[in-house]
């Protein structure tokens, strides 16, 4: 059996997505933007796909969508163009990001920080969340961007980004979350707490990889990074990804219809693996169920190394992960197991799963035996497990 739980690296694209997108490869070709016949097979389209993405994240017209190749460019440039604009100037001084972001995110603020910007890290607590509160204690007039995920790739950890959004329109600092892991997995309203910029990549929720969206506020208009075109009036030029942007459209109108599914199914399912695996002694989950999302489970056996694990899931033909997709050629430890403190033998030790809307229950079965196989076997051949410390010395409590 091969069985894919790796949903937050990338998804499998939805059959009625492929559908949609396939004319506009061969038959429907013409540059959108083109004043010919085959630029009107092209245009409504986009148009109608575009109207889409807007809906779904309840965007105002009076704010921009700019379609884009995917999250982490979104990111960087929301990120360098506030640099650019605010710090370079001499205007302000200061932004703040989260310690687990993703590195699209905190490697570009790293890159900020070498240029002369000073940088705040928020921490997490015990349960992988970034507290509001937190934002306060570093926050001045002088900062210039609070950028703070909404949900967490490795634990699903939903971040309180209205609250932290609120407290940076205090202090006059623009808000952006990375929105990648929460689009299609709990409901999004860009003018519920008005967030500055909102940045989401369409594979994430089975649609194509290579295009994403950033939502930008009307007043928080970013520098250009790309100029050259009127594309998106002049905000992002290029000619655009019409297939991947009418795949984009789709997959978001069905993940819009999917999200009770999502909410309730997946989440029985992600319950049922969480239930059995958690059944095996030494074993530990970081965030609470309630504070995540409904498709993801970061779980950590003692003593059993996360690749050694991965290698024997993936003999069982079962796809996880030990972190995030870019980072798995190395062997560090996974960001968020470090960034709550867990003990270095614990760190090496998580493996995240996510679930689709296309898993089933027999597929996690299949999983749930395959992991408790896994774990015997490694654990009877660790030097590690006999010696690993137990309980609340390695930083983790067992939340059984
Ligand atoms: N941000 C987060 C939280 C992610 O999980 C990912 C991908 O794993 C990205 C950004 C990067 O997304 P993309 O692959 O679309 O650049």
């Amino acid at each position: 059996m091969r069985v894919y739980l790796d949903n937050n690296a990338t998804t499998m694209v939805d059959p009625d997505v492929m559908r949609e997108m396939e004319p506009f490869f061969v038959e429907k070709y013409g540059n959108p933007n083109s004043l010919h016949a085959f630029a009107s097979q092209t245009h409504p389209a986009l148009k109608v796909a575009m109207e889409k993405i807007y809906a779904v994240i309840n965007a105002p017209k009076s704010g921009w969508v700019l379609m884009r190749t995917c999250t982490t460019e979104s990111n960087n440039w929301v990120l360098k163009s506030i640099y650019l604009e605010e710090i370079l100037t001499g205007k302000k001084n200061h932004i703040v990001v989260s310690e687990v972001e993703h590195p699209s995110v905190l490697a570009t603020a790293k890159y900020i920080e070498s240029m002369g910007c000073k940088v705040s890290y928020l921490p997490v607590n015990s349960e992988g969340i970034v507290e509001a509160e937190r934002l306060r204690e570093v926050i001045t007039d002088k900062t210039a961007l609070v950028s703070v995920m909404w949900a967490n790739n490795e634990t699903g950890a939903i971040f309180p980004v209205e609250e932290m959004a609120q407290i940076a329109a205090e202090y006059g600092a623009k808000f952006h979350t990375d929105a990648v892991q929460a689009v299609g997995k709990i409901p999004i309203d860009v003018q519920d707490f008005e967030p500055d910029y909102l940045t989401f990549s369409a594979h994430k929720f089975h649609g194509p990889k290579g295009v994403g969206a950033l939502y930008i506020k009307k007043g928080s208009e970013l520098t250009p990074l790309l100029h050259g075109g009127s594309q998106m009036g002049g905000l992002r030029s290029g000619t655009l990804n019409v297939p991947g942007i009418v795949g984009m459209g789709k997959a978001m109108e069905i993940a819009a219809d999917a999200l009770d599914f999502e909410m309730v199914e997946v989440k029985e399912l992600r319950d049922m693996l969480e239930d059995a695996l958690l059944e095996i002694p030494d074993t530990f989950v970081v965030t609470p169920r309630n504070k995540r999302t409904a498709n993801t489970l970061l779980i950590a056996f003692r003593g059993v190394e996360g690749e050694a694990m991965l290698w024997d899931l993936n003999r069982a033909g079962i796809a996880a992960s030990t972190g995030s997709a870019c980072a798995s050629e190395d062997l560090e430890a996974n960001t968020v197991m470090e960034a709550i403190g867990a003990a270095e033998d614990l760190a090496h030790t998580a493996i995240r799963f996510s679930l689709s809307r296309f898993t089933t229950e027999e597929e996690i079965e299949y999983t749930i035996d395959a992991t408790k196989k896994a774990v015997e076997r490694l654990r009877s051949i660790s030097s590690s497990y006999a010696y690993a410390p137990k309980g609340h010395e390695s930083g983790l409590e067992a939340r059984h």
